[in-house]
Protein backbone atom coordinates (compact mmCIF):
# COMPACT_ATOMS: atom_id res chain seq x y z
CA UNK A 1 0.00 0.00 0.00
CA UNK A 2 1.33 3.32 -1.05
CA UNK A 3 0.33 5.94 1.90
CA UNK A 4 -0.33 9.50 1.41
CA UNK A 5 0.57 12.16 3.91
CA UNK A 6 -2.58 14.41 4.31
CA UNK A 7 -2.31 18.18 4.11
CA UNK A 8 -4.01 20.81 3.66
CA UNK A 9 -4.61 24.61 4.85
CA UNK A 10 -6.88 25.91 8.01
CA UNK A 11 -8.35 28.68 6.30
CA UNK A 12 -6.79 29.25 3.45
CA UNK A 13 -3.27 30.32 4.85
CA UNK A 14 -2.13 27.96 7.54
CA UNK A 15 -0.62 24.45 5.71
CA UNK A 16 -0.78 21.48 8.20
CA UNK A 17 0.49 17.88 7.79
CA UNK A 18 3.11 16.39 5.65
CA UNK A 19 6.18 17.56 7.16
CA UNK A 20 5.04 21.15 7.30
CA UNK A 21 6.18 22.90 10.54
CA UNK A 22 4.44 21.96 13.77
CA UNK A 23 1.82 24.42 14.80
CA UNK A 24 1.33 25.69 18.52
CA UNK A 25 -2.02 26.31 19.68
CA UNK A 26 -4.32 27.35 22.71
CA UNK A 27 -7.73 27.56 23.75
CA UNK A 28 -9.75 30.60 25.84
CA UNK A 29 -10.68 29.69 29.40
CA UNK A 30 -13.47 32.85 29.22
CA UNK A 31 -16.89 32.41 28.69
CA UNK A 32 -17.13 32.84 24.45
CA UNK A 33 -20.54 34.76 24.98
CA UNK A 34 -18.37 37.44 27.58
CA UNK A 35 -17.20 38.93 23.95
CA UNK A 36 -15.14 41.65 25.37
CA UNK A 37 -13.40 38.91 27.70
CA UNK A 38 -12.83 36.44 24.65
CA UNK A 39 -11.61 39.32 22.49
CA UNK A 40 -9.51 40.69 24.94
CA UNK A 41 -7.57 36.57 25.18
CA UNK A 42 -7.27 35.92 21.89
CA UNK A 43 -5.16 38.96 21.04
CA UNK A 44 -2.95 38.36 23.80
CA UNK A 45 -2.99 34.79 21.99
CA UNK A 46 -2.38 36.21 19.04
CA UNK A 47 0.81 38.24 20.42
CA UNK A 48 1.99 35.52 22.11
CA UNK A 49 1.98 33.62 18.80
CA UNK A 50 -0.36 31.26 19.00
CA UNK A 51 -0.99 29.35 15.64
CA UNK A 52 -4.32 28.69 16.15
CA UNK A 53 -7.00 29.77 19.15
CA UNK A 54 -9.94 27.28 20.33
CA UNK A 55 -13.04 28.67 21.95
CA UNK A 56 -15.58 26.62 23.94
CA UNK A 57 -19.20 26.24 21.55
CA UNK A 58 -21.29 24.39 23.84
CA UNK A 59 -24.68 25.70 21.70
CA UNK A 60 -25.95 27.83 18.65
CA UNK A 61 -25.74 31.27 21.03
CA UNK A 62 -22.28 30.63 21.62
CA UNK A 63 -21.80 30.24 17.56
CA UNK A 64 -23.32 33.45 17.18
CA UNK A 65 -20.72 34.57 19.61
CA UNK A 66 -18.02 33.39 18.14
CA UNK A 67 -19.18 34.63 15.16
CA UNK A 68 -18.79 38.30 16.63
CA UNK A 69 -15.44 37.70 18.11
CA UNK A 70 -14.49 35.98 14.75
CA UNK A 71 -15.63 39.29 12.88
CA UNK A 72 -13.91 42.08 15.21
CA UNK A 73 -10.65 39.95 15.40
CA UNK A 74 -10.07 39.96 11.28
CA UNK A 75 -11.45 43.42 11.57
CA UNK A 76 -7.93 44.47 13.89
CA UNK A 77 -6.62 42.18 11.50
CA UNK A 78 -5.48 39.49 13.25
CA UNK A 79 -5.90 36.63 11.18
CA UNK A 80 -5.15 33.92 13.50
CA UNK A 81 -7.53 31.03 12.42
CA UNK A 82 -10.66 29.92 15.33
CA UNK A 83 -11.67 26.75 16.19
CA UNK A 84 -15.34 25.94 17.26
CA UNK A 85 -15.04 22.91 20.24
CA UNK A 86 -17.93 21.09 20.42
CA UNK A 87 -18.88 18.02 22.61
CA UNK A 88 -22.45 17.04 22.76
CA UNK A 89 -24.52 18.98 20.25
CA UNK A 90 -24.25 18.19 16.59
CA UNK A 91 -26.24 20.79 15.50
CA UNK A 92 -23.78 23.44 17.10
CA UNK A 93 -20.95 21.88 15.21
CA UNK A 94 -23.23 22.16 12.02
CA UNK A 95 -24.08 25.95 12.70
CA UNK A 96 -20.50 26.54 13.51
CA UNK A 97 -19.06 25.02 9.86
CA UNK A 98 -20.16 28.07 8.45
CA UNK A 99 -18.52 30.36 11.26
CA UNK A 100 -15.17 28.69 12.30
CA UNK A 101 -11.81 27.77 10.76
CA UNK A 102 -11.80 24.26 12.10
CA UNK A 103 -14.70 22.65 14.22
CA UNK A 104 -13.49 20.23 17.23
CA UNK A 105 -15.81 17.80 17.75
CA UNK A 106 -16.21 13.83 19.58
CA UNK A 107 -18.28 12.31 16.77
CA UNK A 108 -18.85 9.35 19.31
CA UNK A 109 -20.91 12.54 21.64
CA UNK A 110 -22.83 13.07 18.92
CA UNK A 111 -25.57 10.83 19.48
CA UNK A 112 -26.43 7.78 21.59
CA UNK A 113 -27.48 5.75 18.72
CA UNK A 114 -24.06 4.99 16.36
CA UNK A 115 -26.21 5.39 13.66
CA UNK A 116 -27.59 8.59 14.38
CA UNK A 117 -24.13 10.36 15.11
CA UNK A 118 -22.88 8.60 11.70
CA UNK A 119 -25.43 10.50 9.65
CA UNK A 120 -25.05 13.66 11.28
CA UNK A 121 -21.58 13.43 10.84
CA UNK A 122 -21.47 12.85 7.31
CA UNK A 123 -23.90 16.16 7.08
CA UNK A 124 -21.20 18.04 8.84
CA UNK A 125 -18.34 16.54 6.78
CA UNK A 126 -20.46 18.01 3.51
CA UNK A 127 -21.23 21.24 5.08
CA UNK A 128 -17.59 21.70 6.10
CA UNK A 129 -16.25 20.71 2.11
CA UNK A 130 -18.55 23.74 0.94
CA UNK A 131 -17.27 26.02 3.62
CA UNK A 132 -13.92 25.28 3.45
CA UNK A 133 -13.37 24.27 6.99
CA UNK A 134 -11.50 21.76 8.87
CA UNK A 135 -12.17 19.27 11.34
CA UNK A 136 -10.45 17.89 14.18
CA UNK A 137 -11.74 14.45 15.87
CA UNK A 138 -10.78 14.73 18.86
CA UNK A 139 -11.75 11.80 20.99
CA UNK A 140 -10.04 11.49 24.77
CA UNK A 141 -8.73 8.58 27.07
CA UNK A 142 -11.79 9.43 29.15
CA UNK A 143 -14.63 10.50 26.64
CA UNK A 144 -14.84 6.62 25.04
CA UNK A 145 -18.03 5.68 24.49
CA UNK A 146 -19.22 2.17 25.69
CA UNK A 147 -19.60 0.54 22.71
CA UNK A 148 -16.22 0.57 21.66
CA UNK A 149 -14.86 0.18 25.59
CA UNK A 150 -17.11 -2.75 25.91
CA UNK A 151 -15.45 -4.41 23.30
CA UNK A 152 -11.64 -2.83 23.78
CA UNK A 153 -11.52 -1.59 27.46
CA UNK A 154 -10.75 1.97 28.08
CA UNK A 155 -7.06 1.04 26.21
CA UNK A 156 -4.83 2.86 23.73
CA UNK A 157 -5.75 0.18 21.06
CA UNK A 158 -9.49 1.31 21.98
CA UNK A 159 -8.62 5.25 21.21
CA UNK A 160 -6.94 4.08 18.09
CA UNK A 161 -10.18 2.00 16.99
CA UNK A 162 -12.56 4.67 17.75
CA UNK A 163 -10.58 6.71 15.54
CA UNK A 164 -10.07 4.73 12.86
CA UNK A 165 -14.28 3.85 12.34
CA UNK A 166 -14.77 7.88 11.77
CA UNK A 167 -11.36 8.36 9.41
CA UNK A 168 -12.87 5.37 7.34
CA UNK A 169 -15.94 7.43 6.52
CA UNK A 170 -13.69 10.68 5.79
CA UNK A 171 -11.91 8.34 3.09
CA UNK A 172 -15.08 7.39 1.60
CA UNK A 173 -16.82 10.55 1.68
CA UNK A 174 -13.67 12.17 -0.05
CA UNK A 175 -13.05 14.56 3.11
CA UNK A 176 -9.56 15.30 3.83
CA UNK A 177 -9.80 18.54 5.56
CA UNK A 178 -8.95 16.51 9.32
CA UNK A 179 -6.80 16.53 11.70
CA UNK A 180 -6.90 13.72 14.65
CA UNK A 181 -6.27 13.94 18.41
CA UNK A 182 -6.30 10.89 21.01
CA UNK A 183 -5.50 12.90 24.60
CA UNK A 184 -5.25 11.22 27.55
CA UNK A 185 -3.37 12.46 30.91
CA UNK A 186 -1.26 9.54 31.36
CA UNK A 187 1.47 9.77 29.42
CA UNK A 188 2.07 5.97 28.35
CA UNK A 189 -1.15 5.86 27.34
CA UNK A 190 -1.43 8.45 25.33
CA UNK A 191 2.02 7.62 23.71
CA UNK A 192 1.09 4.58 23.12
CA UNK A 193 -2.79 5.74 21.66
CA UNK A 194 -0.63 8.10 18.66
CA UNK A 195 1.55 5.09 17.71
CA UNK A 196 -1.09 2.63 17.09
CA UNK A 197 -3.02 5.04 15.55
CA UNK A 198 0.10 6.36 13.12
CA UNK A 199 0.69 2.61 12.41
CA UNK A 200 -3.21 2.28 11.43
CA UNK A 201 -3.02 4.76 8.98
CA UNK A 202 -0.03 4.13 7.46
CA UNK A 203 -0.80 0.29 7.53
CA UNK A 204 -4.63 0.20 6.86
CA UNK A 205 -6.03 3.29 5.77
CA UNK A 206 -3.26 4.61 2.89
CA UNK A 207 -3.70 8.08 4.88
CA UNK A 208 -1.32 10.11 7.46
CA UNK A 209 -3.97 12.82 8.24
CA UNK A 210 -2.14 15.11 10.17
CA UNK A 211 -1.67 14.74 14.44
CA UNK A 212 -2.64 17.12 17.24
CA UNK A 213 -0.54 16.07 19.82
CA UNK A 214 -1.70 16.85 23.63
CA UNK A 215 -1.59 15.30 27.19
CA UNK A 216 -4.75 16.42 28.86
CA UNK A 217 -5.36 17.61 31.74
CA UNK A 218 -1.33 18.01 32.55
CA UNK A 219 -2.01 20.13 35.97
CA UNK A 220 0.15 23.46 36.26
CA UNK A 221 3.85 24.92 36.86
CA UNK A 222 6.71 22.42 36.60
CA UNK A 223 4.05 19.00 36.78
CA UNK A 224 2.23 20.32 33.61
CA UNK A 225 4.92 21.35 31.33
CA UNK A 226 7.02 18.22 32.13
CA UNK A 227 4.26 15.55 31.82
CA UNK A 228 3.29 17.80 28.59
CA UNK A 229 7.13 17.90 27.17
CA UNK A 230 7.07 13.95 27.92
CA UNK A 231 4.17 13.12 26.30
CA UNK A 232 4.40 15.66 23.26
CA UNK A 233 8.40 15.38 22.80
CA UNK A 234 8.39 11.33 22.73
CA UNK A 235 6.12 11.51 19.60
CA UNK A 236 7.67 14.50 17.58
CA UNK A 237 11.08 12.77 18.23
CA UNK A 238 9.63 9.99 16.26
CA UNK A 239 8.60 12.06 13.74
CA UNK A 240 4.90 12.00 14.67
CA UNK A 241 3.00 14.85 15.24
CA UNK A 242 1.79 18.06 13.50
CA UNK A 243 0.14 20.76 15.62
CA UNK A 244 0.50 21.11 19.33
CA UNK A 245 -1.59 21.77 22.67
CA UNK A 246 0.44 21.77 26.09
CA UNK A 247 -2.82 22.05 28.36
CA UNK A 248 -1.74 24.05 31.74
CA UNK A 249 -4.48 24.89 34.34
CA UNK A 250 -2.70 28.35 34.05
CA UNK A 251 -3.19 31.75 32.04
CA UNK A 252 -3.85 29.91 28.86
CA UNK A 253 -1.45 32.68 26.98
CA UNK A 254 1.85 30.56 29.13
CA UNK A 255 0.38 27.23 26.44
CA UNK A 256 2.34 28.99 23.34
CA UNK A 257 5.65 29.21 25.08
CA UNK A 258 5.56 26.08 26.68
CA UNK A 259 5.04 24.72 23.21
CA UNK A 260 6.93 26.61 21.36
CA UNK A 261 9.94 25.67 23.61
CA UNK A 262 8.88 21.92 23.40
CA UNK A 263 9.39 22.13 19.00
CA UNK A 264 12.10 24.04 19.75
CA UNK A 265 13.90 21.15 21.92
CA UNK A 266 13.86 18.55 19.78
CA UNK A 267 14.97 20.78 16.70
CA UNK A 268 17.81 21.28 18.63
CA UNK A 269 18.27 17.61 19.08
CA UNK A 270 16.89 16.78 22.28
CA UNK A 271 15.22 12.96 21.88
CA UNK A 272 16.76 9.76 22.23
CA UNK A 273 17.92 10.27 18.50
CA UNK A 274 18.67 13.71 18.56
CA UNK A 275 22.34 13.21 19.13
CA UNK A 276 22.46 14.94 22.78
CA UNK A 277 23.87 13.46 26.03
CA UNK A 278 23.71 16.59 28.22
CA UNK A 279 21.11 19.68 28.32
CA UNK A 280 22.52 22.85 27.49
CA UNK A 281 19.70 25.46 28.99
CA UNK A 282 18.76 28.99 28.68
CA UNK A 283 16.40 29.17 32.20
CA UNK A 284 14.80 26.62 34.28
CA UNK A 285 11.48 26.35 32.08
CA UNK A 286 14.18 25.71 28.64
CA UNK A 287 15.71 23.04 31.28
CA UNK A 288 12.89 21.31 32.11
CA UNK A 289 11.75 21.18 28.81
CA UNK A 290 14.75 19.84 26.79
CA UNK A 291 15.84 17.65 29.54
CA UNK A 292 11.98 16.05 29.68
CA UNK A 293 12.44 15.71 25.92
CA UNK A 294 15.77 13.96 25.93
CA UNK A 295 15.42 11.12 28.74
CA UNK A 296 11.11 11.00 29.19
CA UNK A 297 11.06 8.78 25.97
CA UNK A 298 13.24 6.23 27.29
CA UNK A 299 12.21 6.25 30.54
CA UNK A 300 8.50 6.07 29.50
CA UNK A 301 9.82 3.16 26.92
CA UNK A 302 11.57 1.19 30.24
CA UNK A 303 14.73 1.50 27.94
CA UNK A 304 16.65 3.37 31.07
CA UNK A 305 15.46 3.52 34.76
CA UNK A 306 17.43 6.91 35.72
CA UNK A 307 19.91 9.39 33.94
CA UNK A 308 23.05 11.77 35.16
CA UNK A 309 23.09 15.39 35.08
CA UNK A 310 26.53 15.75 34.83
CA UNK A 311 27.49 17.96 32.29
CA UNK A 312 24.06 19.62 32.45
CA UNK A 313 23.66 22.95 32.48
CA UNK A 314 21.51 26.14 33.26
CA UNK A 315 22.72 29.46 32.05
CA UNK A 316 26.09 28.18 31.77
CA UNK A 317 25.76 27.27 35.94
CA UNK A 318 25.37 23.20 36.42
CA UNK A 319 22.47 22.04 37.95
CA UNK A 320 22.21 22.39 41.62
CA UNK A 321 22.04 19.18 43.25
CA UNK A 322 18.52 19.93 45.15
CA UNK A 323 16.98 21.14 41.49
CA UNK A 324 18.27 18.26 40.35
CA UNK A 325 17.20 15.25 42.58
CA UNK A 326 13.51 17.64 42.07
CA UNK A 327 13.44 17.41 38.70
CA UNK A 328 14.69 13.65 38.74
CA UNK A 329 11.25 13.02 40.94
CA UNK A 330 9.00 15.24 38.46
CA UNK A 331 10.94 13.14 35.23
CA UNK A 332 10.51 9.64 36.70
CA UNK A 333 6.48 10.71 38.05
CA UNK A 334 5.29 12.02 34.56
CA UNK A 335 6.98 8.64 33.33
CA UNK A 336 5.31 6.87 35.41
CA UNK A 337 7.79 4.83 36.49
CA UNK A 338 8.08 6.09 40.20
CA UNK A 339 5.86 7.85 42.18
CA UNK A 340 7.05 10.00 44.95
CA UNK A 341 4.33 12.76 45.37
CA UNK A 342 0.41 12.91 45.03
CA UNK A 343 -0.80 12.54 41.39
CA UNK A 344 -2.59 15.70 39.88
CA UNK A 345 -5.27 15.17 37.23
CA UNK A 346 -6.29 19.19 36.40
CA UNK A 347 -8.21 20.33 33.38
CA UNK A 348 -6.93 23.45 32.01
CA UNK A 349 -10.75 25.30 32.03
CA UNK A 350 -12.19 26.83 29.79
CA UNK A 351 -15.65 28.27 28.77
CA UNK A 352 -17.78 25.55 30.71
CA UNK A 353 -15.44 26.28 34.00
CA UNK A 354 -17.77 26.87 36.58
CA UNK A 355 -15.03 28.16 39.41
CA UNK A 356 -11.73 29.81 39.83
CA UNK A 357 -10.54 26.40 39.18
CA UNK A 358 -6.50 28.04 39.01
CA UNK A 359 -6.71 28.90 42.47
CA UNK A 360 -8.53 25.98 44.05
CA UNK A 361 -6.34 23.82 42.12
CA UNK A 362 -3.11 25.58 43.59
CA UNK A 363 -5.03 24.92 47.05
CA UNK A 364 -5.45 21.74 47.00
CA UNK A 365 -2.20 20.94 45.85
CA UNK A 366 -0.64 22.51 49.00
CA UNK A 367 -3.13 20.91 51.43
CA UNK A 368 -2.53 17.55 49.91
CA UNK A 369 0.96 17.91 49.10
CA UNK A 370 1.69 15.00 51.85
CA UNK A 371 -0.19 12.27 49.85
CA UNK A 372 2.26 10.38 47.80
CA UNK A 373 1.04 8.09 45.10
CA UNK A 374 -3.21 9.73 45.52
CA UNK A 375 -4.26 10.30 42.12
CA UNK A 376 -6.47 13.38 42.41
CA UNK A 377 -8.84 15.37 39.97
CA UNK A 378 -9.68 18.94 39.72
CA UNK A 379 -12.10 19.64 36.83
CA UNK A 380 -14.12 22.74 36.16
CA UNK A 381 -17.54 21.32 34.80
CA UNK A 382 -19.50 18.60 35.59
CA UNK A 383 -20.71 18.04 32.01
CA UNK A 384 -17.13 16.98 30.75
CA UNK A 385 -15.17 16.44 34.49
CA UNK A 386 -16.36 12.87 35.68
CA UNK A 387 -15.58 11.38 32.38
CA UNK A 388 -12.40 12.99 32.09
CA UNK A 389 -10.84 12.13 35.46
CA UNK A 390 -9.87 9.22 34.06
CA UNK A 391 -8.07 6.70 36.87
CA UNK A 392 -8.19 9.70 39.42
CA UNK A 393 -8.69 8.07 43.09
CA UNK A 394 -10.54 11.25 44.22
CA UNK A 395 -12.00 13.85 42.23
CA UNK A 396 -12.92 17.66 42.59
CA UNK A 397 -15.79 18.78 40.06
CA UNK A 398 -17.23 21.96 39.83
CA UNK A 399 -21.06 22.02 39.94
CA UNK A 400 -21.50 25.53 39.56
CA UNK A 401 -23.33 28.26 41.89
CA UNK A 402 -20.47 27.88 44.41
CA UNK A 403 -20.90 24.41 44.92
CA UNK A 404 -18.39 21.20 44.27
CA UNK A 405 -19.65 17.28 43.77
CA UNK A 406 -16.89 15.27 45.76
CA UNK A 407 -15.62 11.78 43.99
CA UNK A 408 -14.06 8.72 44.90
CA UNK A 409 -13.00 6.84 41.67
CA UNK A 410 -16.25 7.69 39.10
CA UNK A 411 -18.38 7.72 42.09
CA UNK A 412 -20.05 10.85 43.45
CA UNK A 413 -20.06 10.70 46.92
CA UNK A 414 -20.59 13.86 48.59
CA UNK A 415 -22.81 15.94 46.41
CA UNK A 416 -23.22 19.77 45.79
CA UNK A 417 -21.31 20.57 49.12
CA UNK A 418 -20.42 24.48 49.26
CA UNK A 419 -17.36 25.13 47.70
CA UNK A 420 -15.97 26.85 50.99
CA UNK A 421 -16.06 23.21 52.32
CA UNK A 422 -14.75 21.09 49.56
CA UNK A 423 -11.28 20.88 50.05
CA UNK A 424 -11.27 19.89 53.78
CA UNK A 425 -14.07 17.51 52.63
CA UNK A 426 -11.86 16.08 50.58
CA UNK A 427 -8.80 15.77 53.00
CA UNK A 428 -11.34 14.17 55.08
CA UNK A 429 -12.27 11.84 52.95
CA UNK A 430 -9.15 10.99 51.48
CA UNK A 431 -7.74 10.48 54.97
CA UNK A 432 -10.98 8.47 56.02
CA UNK A 433 -9.88 5.86 53.13
CA UNK A 434 -6.44 5.71 54.24
S1 LIG B 1 -13.47 19.45 32.26
FE1 LIG B 1 -15.05 20.97 31.72
S2 LIG B 1 -14.17 22.93 32.38
FE2 LIG B 1 -12.47 21.49 32.28
S3 LIG B 1 -11.62 21.80 30.21
FE3 LIG B 1 -13.06 20.05 30.11
S4 LIG B 1 -14.99 21.00 29.46
FE4 LIG B 1 -13.67 22.68 30.19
Amino acid sequence: MVTQPVSFSIAGRLPIGGGHPVLVQTMCNTSTDDIAASLAQCRAMAAAGADLIRLTTQGLRQVESLRQIKEQLRAEGILTPLVADIHFLADAALAAASVADKVRINPGNFAKEHEVACVKFRELMALCKQHGTAIRIGLNHGSLGERITQRYGATPLAMKEAVMEWLRMCVKEDFFQVVVSLKASNTLVMVEAYRLLYAAMRDELGYLFPLHLGVTEAGNGDEGRIKSAVGIGTLLGEGIGDTIRVSLTEDPVHEIPAGRQIVAAIAEGYSPKGGRSVVEASDWNDFIIKASCLWGPSLLDKKIDDFSLEGSTIGGAPVSEADGARFRDLLLQACRRRFTRPEYIACPGCGRTLYDLESTFNEVKRRTAHLAGVKIAVMGCVVNGPGEMADADYGYVGEGRGHVTLYRGRTPVLRYIPQEEAIDKLLELIEGDR
